[in-house]
């Protein structure tokens, strides 16, 4: 007799363990299947955001932050550190003790709420059942009435320049190096290009980013993009736009070849990221006489209840076609699960926190500058710079600005866009204030504590209305 669920949710990353916790807060019976293995052979739920994503990149992230602010920060605040020394390998080991604690703590929570996780590879069949391949190739078949598709995605390859996981490796290969690389190539100034970029140039590395599009970051704001990209640059990340790689030779070092506005170029580096876009997992997660609804790229298609084409079979997270981010995965997979347990949830799309993690960080929500005026949409214009904030200035970390958008006969706000340290939390208030359809005026009667770095918002928000008070000099606005 094979096991009875009333869900079984396949795939336990952000949007597949949501869904299974929520699904069992409200009193059904779940099974949670996920296949992957860390590098103790040992089954770590959590998906490609715990083990080989999110996590781990934001450890490296703070642990290199560390080592430039011991390098170049201390001094002026009088402290002296003598020798400085990296390794790499204890970085490495904190790295995976922070990605060991937070599976664990998945694994923690299954148990809390009676999700059954099943280590393994699932395939769904005729009627929800799955087969259950294990690591040792036993096979089971588990049944329920509703199925959630959340396998997720993984790294797209270039043809001509397969991953080695040595020489040429995608971002798990680069979360993972054991030296710093003198000269590390990356294909790709997208997210991980730069987030991974900037670890390992804190590290000491050499890096050269190769982006095929001209535009930096074109989903940013405009002004935003344009400020990040000269201090990134002045960082030490030589991100070229418009470099088309052509081909690529491994040998003893990864040469690379391309074409620019300037004609054919090469290049030669140690080891080289190809960092350009994820792809779903869709092949081979249904057998051969059974198809979810894929697209030509590969996303699985789903309605407004997130439901395939097939009876009672769902998909959420990277799977389906929208931004590749956790937390747009983990509301995804809140609302699945109580759309099947007879409940109303809504994902609001409109509000999905955007956010970079260099430094400064660059962060948004909303609409840019140059989306409302393809809308043809009145806005008005307020921000602030962190040069002008106390406590951005007591932190010495005054790089970059806020910056409000509001419409120009509602004072609703529709966009707002972030460069600054700390960036990342800062834009939480966006996206609340943005959830109850706020106005820049609401914002600017709220208090503020000071000194914080959350000022700035407020401050760019009374800007909107030509009142900021910390700005020696005033725009007179701002129409547009
Ligand atoms: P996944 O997390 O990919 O999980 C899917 C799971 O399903 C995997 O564990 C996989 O092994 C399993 N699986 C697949 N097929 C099967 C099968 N047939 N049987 C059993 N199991 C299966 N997003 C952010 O929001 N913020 C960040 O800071 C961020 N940083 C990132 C950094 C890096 C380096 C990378 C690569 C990604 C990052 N992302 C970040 C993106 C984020 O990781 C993904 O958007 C998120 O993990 C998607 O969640 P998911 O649940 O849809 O899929
Ligand atoms: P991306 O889509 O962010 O960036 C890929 C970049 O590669 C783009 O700028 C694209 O123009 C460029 N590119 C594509 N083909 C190229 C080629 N042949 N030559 C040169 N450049 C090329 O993808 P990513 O950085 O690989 O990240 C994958 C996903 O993971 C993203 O969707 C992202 O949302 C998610 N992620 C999020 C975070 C975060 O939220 N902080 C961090 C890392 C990853």
């Amino acid at each position: 007799m094979s096991e009875q669920y009333d869900v079984i949710v396949i795939g336990a990353g952000p949007a597949g363990y949501v869904a299974a916790i929520r699904c069992a807060q409200l009193g059904l019976q779940v099974a949670c299947i996920d296949e992957y293995l860390d590098e103790r052979g040992k089954p770590s739920p959590g998906g490609t955001c715990l083990n080989v994503g999110c996590i781990p990149s934001k450890a490296l992230l703070e642990s290199s932050h560390h080592y430039e602010q011991a390098q170049q920060q201390f001094a002026e605040h009088g402290i002296r550190v003598g020798q400085l020394e990296l390794d790499v390998a204890t970085l490495q080991k904190r790295k995976q003790q922070v990605v060991r604690d937070l599976t664990g703590g998945i694994q923690s929570l299954f148990k809390a709420n009676k999700v059954a996780f099943h280590p393994g590879r699932a395939t769904l069949q005729q009627n929800n059942r799955v087969k259950v391949t294990d690591h040792d190739n036993h096979a089971t078949t588990l049944n329920a009435e509703h199925v959630i598709l959340a396998s997720g995605s993984r790294p797209v390859e270039l043809p001509f320049a397969p991953f080695d996981d040595n020489q040429v490796v995608d971002s798990t290969g680069a979360l993972a190096f054991d030296v710093v690389p003198q000269r590390l190539g990356i294909i790709g100034a997208g997210v991980i290009g730069l987030e991974l970029g900037s670890v390992w140039q804190r590290l000491g590395a050499e890096v050269i980013v190769l982006e095929a599009q001209e535009t930096f970051l074109p989903g940013a704001d405009r002004d935003i993009a344009k400020q990040a990209n000269k201090l990134l640059g002045q960082q030490g990340l030589d991100i070229r736009q418009g470099a088309r790689v052509e081909a690529i030779h491994s040998g003893k070092t990864v040469k690379v070849d391309y074409t620019d506005g300037q004609g054919s170029q090469s290049l030669e580096f140690d080891k080289l990221i190809v960092a350009i876009g994820r792809r779903p997992n869709s092949e081979g997660l249904c057998a051969d006489d059974l198809s979810p609804g894929i697209d030509e790229r590969g996303f699985v298609q789903v309605d407004d209840h997130y439901r395939t084409n097939l009876e009672k079979v769902y998909a959420v997270g990277d799977l389906i076609p929208g931004p590749m981010l956790a937390h747009k995965g983990m509301e995804e997979g809140m609302a699945v699960a109580e759309r099947i347990a007879g409940q109303y949830a809504e994902v609001d799309y409109d509000n999905i926190p955007f956010v970079i993690y260099t430094h400064p960080e660059i962060a948004w929500t909303g609409r840019t500058e140059q989306q409302l005026k393809d809308a043809g949409i009145d806005y008005r214009v307020g921000q602030f710079p962190f040069s002008a904030n106390g406590r951005a200035r007591a932190a010495g970390d005054t790089d970059g600005l806020i910056k409000v958008l509001a419409d120009a006969h509602t004072d609703r706000v529709l966009g707002v866009h972030m460069l600054g340290p700390r960036a990342s939390e800062l834009i939480g208030q966006a996206v609340i204030a943005r959830a109850f359809s706020t106005s820049a005026e609401d914002l600017a009667l709220t208090m503020f504590a000071h000194p914080t770095l959350s000022e700035s918002f407020h401050e760019a928000a009374l800007d909107v209305g030509d009142r900021a008070i910390h700005r020696a000099t005033s725009r007179k606005n701002k129409r547009k």
